[in-house]
């Protein structure tokens, strides 16, 4: 093993962040991304380039891993791809090996942009990965890298990764304060569904200045636009009167 991927794993297996001392390096790797991209210049970027998912690779390197990934990775054998094919997962991270000409391993990382472009489309429109809600594409987008570099460092220490083990779960918990560990990007109606057993077209009962009303959902952002019937509202398709409450979605209790 190079000696530099021995310090890598060292620092794998030992280094924990704050939550403040993340705050400061993700704020200087987003500041450095707008500094050195020729393609991004917001937040919500409407056109990226494989070129910044490498740098992207070269500021998380620096800021959380003391360079190590360079020293040890020879550049000629990771690349960066954007992915339009990839609809749930964030990313994706691999390996290729081939013995039998003794060459060494090449890497992947694929960051999917289908969904990273589908969200933010409006200023309700969060997104949540690794357990952050992200307020923006640049976020969503640094989260999902994040994961696939857990996924790479344990590719080139151990030869193997998976987030669904501990050894993951622990380096991206230490490392990066994820709580969750899917590669998916999960909108505001997937965590609903996930915590709350609510979609679009649930029926649903909650308090609005202390009365009980009961409605139905209609759409899912930061919190639920529920309909409920009401003679006094406004006519919709279905022939009924409703009226429209924007309600939180811990407030709402699911009916049967
Ligand atoms: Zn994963």
């Amino acid at each position: 093993m190079k000696p530099s991927l021995q310090t890598l794993e060292q620092v794998v297996r030992n280094r924990r962040t704050t939550t403040n001392e993340r705050r400061q390096l993700n704020q200087l790797i987003a500041d450095n991304m707008f500094v050195t991209s020729p393609y991004l210049t917001k937040a919500n970027f409407e056109n990226l380039h494989a070129s910044d998912i490498q740098l992207l690779y070269e500021l998380y390197d620096e800021n959380y891993f003391c360079g190590l990934l360079q020293s040890s990775l020879d550049t000629k054998l990771v690349s960066f791809r954007l992915s339009k094919r990839m609809t749930r997962a964030g990313g994706k991270t691999t390996r290729w090996t081939d013995p039998r000409r003794r060459r060494p391993a090449r890497y992947e990382i694929a960051v999917a942009t289908t969904l990273l472009y589908h969200s933010f489309q409006e200023p309700e429109g969060l997104v949540t990965v690794t357990g952050f809600q992200c307020e923006n594409r640049l976020e969503a987008l640094m989260r999902v890298m994040e994961h696939e570099l857990v996924h790479l460092v344990e590719l080139l220490i151990w030869s193997d990764s998976s987030c669904a083990v501990r050894r993951f779960q622990d380096i991206a918990r230490r490392l990066f304060g994820h709580t969750h560990h899917q590669h998916e990007l999960l909108t505001p109606s997937d965590t609903a569904v996930k915590e709350y057993g609510i979609r679009p077209g649930s029926r649903v009962r909650f308090d609005s200045q202390g009365r009980s009303r009961e409605g139905i959902v209609n759409r899912i952002t930061k919190r639920a636009t529920v309909l409920v019937i009401d003679p006094q509202g406004q006519p919709y398709s279905d022939g009924h009167k409703y009226t429209k409450f924007y309600i939180p979605l811990r407030m709402l209790e699911a009916v049967e």
